[in-house]
């Protein structure tokens, strides 16, 4: 009796199934529309895509300003199709704001560079330049090809807050690259936090920071906090250290 009660069920399961995959359609689960619009990818990798913002294809700094005076001129040189940092001049940043993007940035470290730990091609990209506390949100640049620093202050860290997942960086005197999925933090009317900012890093096309919660903005000394803010300029960072200025191209950011 007992082997005929699960016997039965069995039935009942096989039969309801079959059921089920008579009246379901492929179709049932597809949808068409709406379309992707069509971008058409660069013939070259790491070039900019149809639909990209080119903010810097080696001829001049046109979408660019001084940080601390936006009515004067940059002074970072451009040469041989490359911006390199002025470190008495201050950052630089775009005139344009952004939301949502994704980024593609190169840089070099020049091969006669020197200094150690901090003081050794620092610079940073900061992914939404903010007029106030740490001036944002730092992913870091840095020279770590054998120079140790504190590992959430090494290339590839969200600055102080999220190390790298593994350190990709090539040796000085290289091209490097990011590739970054940024995504704004958002705030309630009142001001106080909807949602983090979430940034999604390729350091020479490797995983450095898979869509880590950023927690406020990136300060030297001192606890990360958000302020409200909406669409911000992308920065580059002229740090202060006295290592040979590095070299940044080929800058492109598509808005999401
Ligand atoms: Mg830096």
């Amino acid at each position: 009796m007992k082997h005929f009660v699960i016997f039965a069920a069995l039935l009942a399961c096989s039969a309801l199934t079959a059921h089920g995959q008579q009246t379901a359609k492929p179709e049932d689960t597809e949808y068409w529309t709406p379309v992707p619009a069509i971008v058409t990818p660069a013939k070259n990798m790491g070039e900019a895509p149809s639909d990209a913002i080119i903010l810097f294809d080696g001829k001049n700094l046109d979408e660019w300003v001084a940080t601390n005076d936006s009515t004067s001129a940059h002074k970072w040189k451009v040469a041989d199709k490359a911006i390199t940092v002025d470190k008495t001049a201050g950052d630089i940043q775009t005139k344009r704001k952004f939301m949502d993007f994704q980024l593609h940035i190169e840089y070099r470290i020049p091969s006669n560079i020197t200094g150690k730990s901090q003081a050794r091609g620092n610079s940073g990209i900061f992914l939404a330049a903010l007029p106030w506390g740490a001036g944002g949100y730092e992913l870091q640049v840095l020279d770590n090809y054998k120079n140790p620093t504190y590992v959430n202050g090494q290339v590839g860290s969200l600055y102080k807050q999220s190390p790298p997942l593994v350190n990709a960086c090539r040796k000085p005197g290289e091209w490097q690259y990011y590739d970054v999925i940024w995504t704004a933090p958002r705030f309630n009317e009142d001001g106080t936090l909807k949602s983090a900012a979430r940034a999604t890093v390729l350091h020479n096309g490797v995983l450095v920071q898979n869509n880590t919660a950023l927690k406020g903005d990136t300060p030297y000394i001192g606890q990360p906090e958000y302020r409200k803010h909406g669409a911000e300029p992308i920065k580059l960072q002229a740090h202060g250290d006295k290592s040979e200025p590095i070299s940044y191209r080929n800058i492109w950011v598509r808005e999401l």
